[in-house]
């Protein structure tokens, strides 16, 4: 048997029909860019966070700068954030000019850790920028505090947690804004690169709707410099189709994860992921902390089952942020499970057999080692 990371088909086949009449219509009207498509998603997605306002970007990764830049963060300011993460929280930091400080992760949800944030926040700090990894929440309400005290903005790098609940509330409606990807991996995916700001804030939302377009609010007038960065009608049309359903696909995620922790709870050598109290995690990921990981990676890929991990270099440690002074053992936790964690298969489509393969696969090497000692 075959179990890839990551399947899509199965569930585009689900749901063919209904994405092909949106694409047609789109294509009828020959309206690609914004439009009343786009403003129809944007209201969709803010509803479905509980924000007052959304905006349509062409990327996560632009959500991430284009907050930033609706924030003022620029040369000389300091961001907050973690290393655990994907490149562009932090990319989106240093193309501005500003300068990550990288505080460490918690080592069992693997979100960032608030007393770090605590101790890096500084006269310089413009803004905190923590990660929803994985599917689940950080712990925002001690980072929200930290911020109001120092009267700074929160921007969530929810990218990987659409449908994440925090103590009742949505990922990306718990600070100032919040930032999304529509990578086709993701819960919520395009066809195609697509991203979203979400904000209560009807300011911020405005100045986000012209720092998209070049920095203009009237066509050909422009109050400073911006970015060509929004999301195009066709994939508005195909999200807003996926939108629908994504909560049962997140439902089966959280199916499938439960199913893994229970198996995995009673084996030895691996120590499944943990959901924090108050916290419903979407699984984007479900990752373990293994055992000889890199081996247990080449047995699994060996009998087929995809894995990753999910990230091998924690940013402070990357060669182009070497200018930033980082060096190994700044942050102790992330880096340990840089070298000890693993995602196995979770997307809703995998079926029983899978799973139970999984299981059994990792049973297995776990059995090998411990026959070893
Ligand atoms: C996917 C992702 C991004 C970037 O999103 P893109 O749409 O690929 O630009 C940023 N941060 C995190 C945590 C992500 O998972």
């Amino acid at each position: 048997m075959r179990v890839k990371l990551l399947d899509l088909v199965p569930q585009y086949q689900a749901i063919e029909e209904e994405v092909r009449a949106a694409i047609e219509e789109v294509a009828s009207t020959q309206m690609f860019i914004l439009g009343p498509g786009v403003e129809k998603f944007e209201r969709e997605i803010a509803g479905y966070c509980g924000t007052k306002f959304a905006v349509g970007v062409a990327s996560g990764s632009d959500a991430l700068l284009l907050a930033l830049m609706a924030c003022g963060v620029g040369e000389g300011d300091e961001v907050v954030t973690t290393p655990y993460t994907f490149f562009s929280t932090v990319s989106s930091i240093t193309r501005l000019g500003a300068r990550p400080l990288f505080a460490d992760i918690d080592p069992v949800t693997y979100n960032i850790d608030c007393e770090s944030v605590e101790r890096l926040v500084g006269e310089r700090t413009k803004a905190i920028m923590p990660v929803h990894l994985f599917g689940q929440a950080a712990d925002m309400d001690p980072i929200i505090e930290v911020a109001k005290q120092r009267g700074i903005p929160v921007i969530e790098d929810a990218c990987q947690s659409i449908g994440g609940v925090y103590k009742g509330r949505k990922a990306g409606a718990l600070g100032t804004a919040g930032c999304f990807s529509f990578f086709p991996s993701k819960n919520l995916g395009g066809f195609g690169d697509g991203g979203m700001v979400t904000t209560d804030d009807e300011a911020f939302a405005a100045r986000l709707r012209s720092l998209r377009m070049h920095g203009s609010r009237e066509r050909y007038y422009h109050d400073e410099v911006g970015l060509n960065s929004r999301l195009d009608a066709l994939q508005a049309a195909v999200l807003g189709v996926k939108l629908k359903h994504l909560d049962g696909w997140n439902d089966g995620r959280r199916q499938n994860a439960h199913r893994y922790t229970k198996s995995f709870e009673a084996l030895e050598g691996v120590i499944p992921p943990v959901e924090a109290d108050g916290c419903t995690s979407v699984f984007n990921q479900y990752v373990i902390r293994a055992k000889k990981r890199d081996e247990l990676m080449q047995f699994l890929r060996e009998r087929e089952i995809g894995c990753e991990i999910y990230y091998p270099v924690p940013l402070h440690l990357q060669e182009c942020f070497k200018y930033l002074g980082g060096g190994e053992g700044d942050c102790p936790e992330a880096e340990r499970a840089a070298r000890e964690t693993l995602a196995l298969p979770v997307y809703p489509e995998l079926t029983r057999e899978h799973l139970d393969f999984v299981v059994e696969t990792v049973g297995e090497f776990m059995g090998t080692e411990t026959e070893k000692r």
